[in-house]
Protein backbone atom coordinates (compact mmCIF):
# COMPACT_ATOMS: atom_id res chain seq x y z
CA UNK A 1 0.00 0.00 0.00
CA UNK A 2 1.49 3.48 -0.55
CA UNK A 3 0.64 5.78 1.98
CA UNK A 4 2.05 8.59 0.07
CA UNK A 5 4.43 10.01 -2.48
CA UNK A 6 7.91 8.93 -2.78
CA UNK A 7 10.73 10.80 -4.47
CA UNK A 8 13.10 8.10 -4.11
CA UNK A 9 13.92 5.67 -7.21
CA UNK A 10 12.70 8.13 -9.97
CA UNK A 11 15.14 6.90 -12.36
CA UNK A 12 14.42 3.29 -11.79
CA UNK A 13 10.87 3.44 -12.83
CA UNK A 14 11.80 3.29 -16.52
CA UNK A 15 12.96 0.23 -18.04
CA UNK A 16 10.73 -2.10 -16.16
CA UNK A 17 7.81 -3.06 -15.79
CA UNK A 18 5.22 -3.51 -12.77
CA UNK A 19 2.39 -5.24 -11.43
CA UNK A 20 -0.43 -3.68 -9.56
CA UNK A 21 -3.78 -4.04 -7.93
CA UNK A 22 -6.34 -1.29 -7.09
CA UNK A 23 -7.18 -2.03 -3.53
CA UNK A 24 -10.83 -3.80 -2.57
CA UNK A 25 -11.60 -4.49 -6.22
CA UNK A 26 -10.89 -7.21 -8.67
CA UNK A 27 -8.88 -4.75 -11.18
CA UNK A 28 -4.90 -5.32 -12.09
CA UNK A 29 -2.58 -3.68 -13.82
CA UNK A 30 0.77 -3.56 -15.47
CA UNK A 31 2.77 -0.70 -15.78
CA UNK A 32 5.55 -0.21 -18.48
CA UNK A 33 7.52 2.44 -19.08
CA UNK A 34 10.67 2.39 -21.31
CA UNK A 35 13.49 4.74 -21.32
CA UNK A 36 17.61 3.99 -21.98
CA UNK A 37 16.83 0.90 -23.13
CA UNK A 38 14.38 1.91 -25.84
CA UNK A 39 17.32 4.64 -27.04
CA UNK A 40 19.59 1.27 -27.61
CA UNK A 41 16.71 -0.88 -28.91
CA UNK A 42 16.41 2.74 -31.55
CA UNK A 43 19.63 4.13 -31.92
CA UNK A 44 21.64 1.44 -34.55
CA UNK A 45 18.91 2.63 -36.84
CA UNK A 46 17.75 5.55 -38.71
CA UNK A 47 14.29 5.33 -38.10
CA UNK A 48 12.33 8.37 -38.91
CA UNK A 49 10.27 9.99 -35.94
CA UNK A 50 7.23 8.58 -36.72
CA UNK A 51 8.76 5.21 -37.01
CA UNK A 52 10.50 4.98 -34.31
CA UNK A 53 7.35 6.44 -32.32
CA UNK A 54 4.80 3.45 -33.68
CA UNK A 55 7.73 1.01 -33.05
CA UNK A 56 7.96 1.97 -29.35
CA UNK A 57 4.79 1.89 -28.87
CA UNK A 58 4.86 -1.78 -30.77
CA UNK A 59 7.26 -2.47 -27.87
CA UNK A 60 5.55 -1.50 -24.71
CA UNK A 61 2.47 -3.34 -25.92
CA UNK A 62 4.66 -6.52 -26.73
CA UNK A 63 6.40 -5.94 -22.74
CA UNK A 64 2.93 -5.44 -21.89
CA UNK A 65 0.92 -8.36 -22.63
CA UNK A 66 4.23 -10.66 -21.95
CA UNK A 67 4.26 -9.48 -18.41
CA UNK A 68 0.09 -10.38 -18.34
CA UNK A 69 1.27 -14.06 -19.38
CA UNK A 70 2.84 -16.73 -17.50
CA UNK A 71 5.28 -18.43 -19.96
CA UNK A 72 9.10 -19.42 -20.36
CA UNK A 73 10.85 -18.33 -22.91
CA UNK A 74 9.57 -15.73 -25.94
CA UNK A 75 7.00 -13.61 -26.61
CA UNK A 76 6.65 -12.15 -29.79
CA UNK A 77 4.42 -9.60 -31.24
CA UNK A 78 4.81 -8.86 -35.52
CA UNK A 79 2.95 -6.79 -37.98
CA UNK A 80 2.65 -7.32 -41.36
CA UNK A 81 0.82 -4.92 -43.57
CA UNK A 82 1.43 -3.56 -46.63
CA UNK A 83 1.88 0.58 -45.66
CA UNK A 84 5.56 2.45 -45.68
CA UNK A 85 6.23 0.42 -42.35
CA UNK A 86 5.37 -3.20 -43.70
CA UNK A 87 6.92 -5.22 -41.04
CA UNK A 88 7.40 -4.40 -36.88
CA UNK A 89 8.64 -6.99 -34.57
CA UNK A 90 9.25 -6.48 -30.78
CA UNK A 91 10.09 -9.39 -29.02
CA UNK A 92 10.88 -9.99 -25.21
CA UNK A 93 11.72 -13.08 -23.54
CA UNK A 94 10.65 -14.10 -19.85
CA UNK A 95 13.82 -12.78 -18.66
CA UNK A 96 13.06 -9.07 -19.64
CA UNK A 97 15.23 -9.24 -22.65
CA UNK A 98 13.82 -7.06 -25.51
CA UNK A 99 14.87 -6.49 -28.98
CA UNK A 100 12.74 -5.37 -32.16
CA UNK A 101 13.03 -3.77 -35.44
CA UNK A 102 10.67 -2.00 -37.99
CA UNK A 103 10.98 -2.52 -41.72
CA UNK A 104 9.79 0.63 -43.64
CA UNK A 105 10.05 2.43 -46.65
CA UNK A 106 11.90 5.82 -46.79
CA UNK A 107 10.40 7.92 -49.42
CA UNK A 108 6.79 6.64 -48.71
CA UNK A 109 7.69 7.86 -44.83
CA UNK A 110 8.09 11.22 -46.15
CA UNK A 111 5.49 11.76 -48.47
CA UNK A 112 2.89 10.87 -45.69
CA UNK A 113 0.96 13.61 -43.84
CA UNK A 114 -1.02 14.18 -40.97
CA UNK A 115 0.66 11.12 -39.90
CA UNK A 116 -0.06 11.52 -35.45
CA UNK A 117 -3.71 11.49 -36.30
CA UNK A 118 -3.77 7.47 -37.26
CA UNK A 119 0.04 6.59 -37.06
CA UNK A 120 -1.44 2.67 -38.01
CA UNK A 121 -3.48 3.56 -40.99
CA UNK A 122 -0.84 5.77 -42.68
CA UNK A 123 2.35 3.86 -41.10
CA UNK A 124 1.32 0.47 -41.65
CA UNK A 125 -1.88 0.38 -43.71
CA UNK A 126 -4.17 -2.77 -43.88
CA UNK A 127 -2.36 -6.02 -42.19
CA UNK A 128 -2.49 -7.87 -39.48
CA UNK A 129 -0.67 -7.89 -36.40
CA UNK A 130 0.29 -11.51 -34.72
CA UNK A 131 1.48 -12.69 -31.11
CA UNK A 132 3.51 -15.89 -30.57
CA UNK A 133 4.88 -17.73 -27.25
CA UNK A 134 7.49 -19.65 -27.94
CA UNK A 135 8.66 -22.02 -25.43
CA UNK A 136 11.12 -24.54 -26.68
CA UNK A 137 11.23 -27.29 -29.30
CA UNK A 138 8.96 -29.36 -27.42
CA UNK A 139 5.79 -27.09 -26.22
CA UNK A 140 2.96 -26.16 -28.56
CA UNK A 141 3.87 -22.62 -29.95
CA UNK A 142 0.52 -20.53 -29.19
CA UNK A 143 -0.41 -17.80 -31.69
CA UNK A 144 -2.70 -14.96 -31.18
CA UNK A 145 -3.69 -12.84 -34.72
CA UNK A 146 -5.95 -9.56 -35.63
CA UNK A 147 -6.63 -7.30 -38.14
CA UNK A 148 -4.52 -4.01 -37.75
CA UNK A 149 -8.07 -2.31 -36.56
CA UNK A 150 -7.59 1.25 -35.49
CA UNK A 151 -6.16 4.47 -35.76
CA UNK A 152 -3.43 3.81 -33.16
CA UNK A 153 -1.89 0.68 -31.57
CA UNK A 154 -3.80 1.01 -28.79
CA UNK A 155 -6.57 0.60 -30.66
CA UNK A 156 -4.83 -2.39 -32.27
CA UNK A 157 -4.60 -3.93 -28.98
CA UNK A 158 -7.65 -2.96 -27.86
CA UNK A 159 -9.10 -4.70 -31.38
CA UNK A 160 -7.05 -7.80 -30.38
CA UNK A 161 -7.75 -8.21 -26.69
CA UNK A 162 -12.11 -8.44 -27.10
CA UNK A 163 -11.81 -11.00 -29.72
CA UNK A 164 -9.62 -13.20 -27.66
CA UNK A 165 -10.21 -15.16 -24.89
CA UNK A 166 -8.33 -12.48 -22.08
CA UNK A 167 -9.62 -11.28 -19.34
CA UNK A 168 -11.51 -7.93 -20.14
CA UNK A 169 -8.94 -5.51 -20.22
CA UNK A 170 -8.12 -1.66 -21.11
CA UNK A 171 -4.62 -0.15 -22.43
CA UNK A 172 -3.17 2.83 -22.64
CA UNK A 173 0.57 3.37 -25.08
CA UNK A 174 2.29 6.66 -25.61
CA UNK A 175 5.73 7.32 -27.20
CA UNK A 176 7.67 10.34 -27.86
CA UNK A 177 11.36 9.96 -29.20
CA UNK A 178 12.07 13.57 -29.39
CA UNK A 179 14.64 15.34 -31.79
CA UNK A 180 17.86 14.47 -30.16
CA UNK A 181 20.13 12.58 -32.42
CA UNK A 182 20.37 8.94 -31.86
CA UNK A 183 17.01 8.93 -29.39
CA UNK A 184 18.88 10.12 -26.56
CA UNK A 185 15.77 10.63 -24.38
CA UNK A 186 13.74 8.62 -26.14
CA UNK A 187 10.58 7.55 -23.85
CA UNK A 188 7.52 4.95 -24.02
CA UNK A 189 4.79 3.71 -21.72
CA UNK A 190 1.72 1.46 -21.38
CA UNK A 191 -0.90 1.38 -18.79
CA UNK A 192 -3.22 -1.81 -18.75
CA UNK A 193 -5.86 -2.45 -16.10
CA UNK A 194 -7.43 -5.90 -16.42
CA UNK A 195 -10.96 -7.18 -14.84
CA UNK A 196 -10.01 -10.12 -12.74
CA UNK A 197 -12.98 -12.71 -11.74
CA UNK A 198 -15.31 -11.26 -8.93
CA UNK A 199 -14.52 -11.65 -5.25
CA UNK A 200 -16.66 -14.83 -3.71
CA UNK A 201 -20.24 -13.07 -3.01
CA UNK A 202 -19.55 -9.94 -4.36
CA UNK A 203 -22.21 -8.08 -5.92
CA UNK A 204 -22.25 -8.10 -9.61
CA UNK A 205 -23.75 -4.60 -10.26
CA UNK A 206 -20.80 -3.20 -7.96
CA UNK A 207 -17.89 -4.88 -9.68
CA UNK A 208 -19.50 -3.20 -12.77
CA UNK A 209 -19.11 -0.06 -11.06
CA UNK A 210 -15.53 -0.47 -10.43
CA UNK A 211 -14.29 -1.53 -13.94
CA UNK A 212 -15.76 1.58 -14.95
CA UNK A 213 -14.19 3.68 -12.67
CA UNK A 214 -10.78 1.84 -13.03
CA UNK A 215 -11.30 2.18 -17.02
CA UNK A 216 -12.08 6.14 -16.89
CA UNK A 217 -9.21 6.89 -14.21
CA UNK A 218 -6.74 4.93 -16.78
CA UNK A 219 -7.89 7.47 -19.42
CA UNK A 220 -7.43 9.97 -17.96
CA UNK A 221 -3.48 9.50 -17.55
CA UNK A 222 -1.98 12.19 -19.80
CA UNK A 223 0.89 11.30 -22.09
CA UNK A 224 3.05 13.62 -20.37
CA UNK A 225 2.43 11.67 -17.07
CA UNK A 226 3.42 8.38 -18.75
CA UNK A 227 6.26 9.91 -19.91
CA UNK A 228 7.65 12.14 -17.39
CA UNK A 229 10.80 10.92 -15.92
CA UNK A 230 10.35 12.25 -12.92
CA UNK A 231 7.03 10.98 -12.26
CA UNK A 232 8.25 7.28 -10.31
CA UNK A 233 5.75 4.77 -11.47
CA UNK A 234 4.12 4.73 -7.74
CA UNK A 235 3.48 8.33 -7.65
CA UNK A 236 1.80 8.01 -11.01
CA UNK A 237 -0.28 5.03 -10.10
CA UNK A 238 -0.88 7.04 -6.69
CA UNK A 239 -1.77 10.16 -8.43
CA UNK A 240 -5.00 7.41 -10.63
CA UNK A 241 -5.78 5.14 -7.91
CA UNK A 242 -5.50 6.91 -4.32
CA UNK A 243 -9.27 6.89 -3.73
CA UNK A 244 -9.55 3.29 -3.51
CA UNK A 245 -5.51 2.84 -2.63
CA UNK A 246 -3.56 0.51 -5.29
CA UNK A 247 -1.03 -2.18 -4.04
CA UNK A 248 2.44 -1.99 -5.85
CA UNK A 249 3.56 -5.82 -6.74
CA UNK A 250 6.93 -6.92 -7.86
CA UNK A 251 9.21 -4.68 -10.23
CA UNK A 252 10.21 -6.42 -13.23
CA UNK A 253 13.30 -5.22 -15.11
CA UNK A 254 13.16 -4.85 -18.80
CA UNK A 255 16.47 -4.59 -21.35
CA UNK A 256 17.65 -4.57 -24.56
CA UNK A 257 19.50 -7.68 -25.78
CA UNK A 258 19.67 -8.99 -29.00
CA UNK A 259 20.19 -12.91 -29.58
CA UNK A 260 22.05 -12.81 -32.51
CA UNK A 261 25.30 -14.68 -32.33
CA UNK A 262 27.68 -15.76 -35.08
CA UNK A 263 26.16 -19.74 -35.18
CA UNK A 264 22.90 -19.03 -35.61
CA UNK A 265 23.58 -17.04 -38.63
CA UNK A 266 25.95 -19.52 -39.91
CA UNK A 267 22.58 -21.85 -39.44
CA UNK A 268 20.56 -19.24 -41.23
CA UNK A 269 22.73 -18.76 -44.22
CA UNK A 270 23.92 -22.36 -45.00
CA UNK A 271 20.76 -22.96 -46.77
CA UNK A 272 21.55 -20.52 -49.45
CA UNK A 273 23.15 -20.91 -52.54
CA UNK A 274 26.77 -19.74 -51.90
CA UNK A 275 26.65 -17.21 -55.39
CA UNK A 276 23.13 -15.37 -53.70
CA UNK A 277 25.26 -14.28 -50.18
CA UNK A 278 29.25 -14.55 -51.52
CA UNK A 279 30.34 -11.28 -53.23
CA UNK A 280 33.02 -10.85 -55.47
CA UNK A 281 35.62 -11.75 -52.78
CA UNK A 282 33.91 -14.37 -51.90
CA UNK A 283 32.74 -13.10 -48.75
CA UNK A 284 29.68 -12.98 -46.89
CA UNK A 285 28.21 -10.22 -45.05
CA UNK A 286 25.18 -10.70 -42.87
CA UNK A 287 23.57 -7.75 -40.88
CA UNK A 288 21.21 -8.72 -37.73
CA UNK A 289 18.17 -6.89 -38.66
CA UNK A 290 17.57 -6.30 -34.94
CA UNK A 291 20.70 -4.94 -33.68
CA UNK A 292 22.36 -3.90 -36.93
CA UNK A 293 25.77 -5.80 -35.83
CA UNK A 294 27.50 -7.01 -39.18
CA UNK A 295 28.96 -10.98 -39.38
CA UNK A 296 31.27 -11.42 -42.20
CA UNK A 297 32.30 -15.19 -43.77
CA UNK A 298 34.57 -16.22 -45.72
CA UNK A 299 33.73 -18.77 -48.31
CA UNK A 300 35.80 -21.54 -46.97
CA UNK A 301 34.39 -20.80 -43.74
CA UNK A 302 31.19 -21.29 -45.37
CA UNK A 303 32.01 -24.59 -47.21
CA UNK A 304 32.89 -26.16 -44.02
CA UNK A 305 29.85 -24.93 -41.78
CA UNK A 306 28.04 -26.96 -44.99
CA UNK A 307 30.39 -29.89 -45.26
CA UNK A 308 29.69 -30.26 -40.96
CA UNK A 309 26.16 -30.48 -41.81
CA UNK A 310 26.19 -32.81 -44.62
CA UNK A 311 28.29 -34.94 -42.76
CA UNK A 312 25.75 -34.94 -39.94
CA UNK A 313 22.41 -35.47 -42.11
CA UNK A 314 24.21 -38.50 -43.62
CA UNK A 315 25.32 -39.77 -39.82
ZN1 LIG B 1 21.39 -8.87 -33.41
Amino acid sequence: MIAAPMDASVSNSFDASLTFQIEGVSVRGRLVRLGRELEHILKPHAYPQPVAEILAETLCLSATLASALKYDGLFSLQTQSDGPVSLMVADVTSQGAMRGYARFDGPRVEALSDIASAPVVRLLGAGHMAFTVDQGSHTERYQGITDLDGANISDCAHHYLRNSEQLESAIWLAADVGTEPDFAHARAGALMVQRMPPAPGADPADEDDDWRRAVALLSSLTRAELLDPALSSEDLLFRLYHEDGVRVFESRPLFHRCRCSREKVASTIKSFPAEEILDAQGRAEVVCEFCKKTYHFEEAELEQIKGADNCANSA
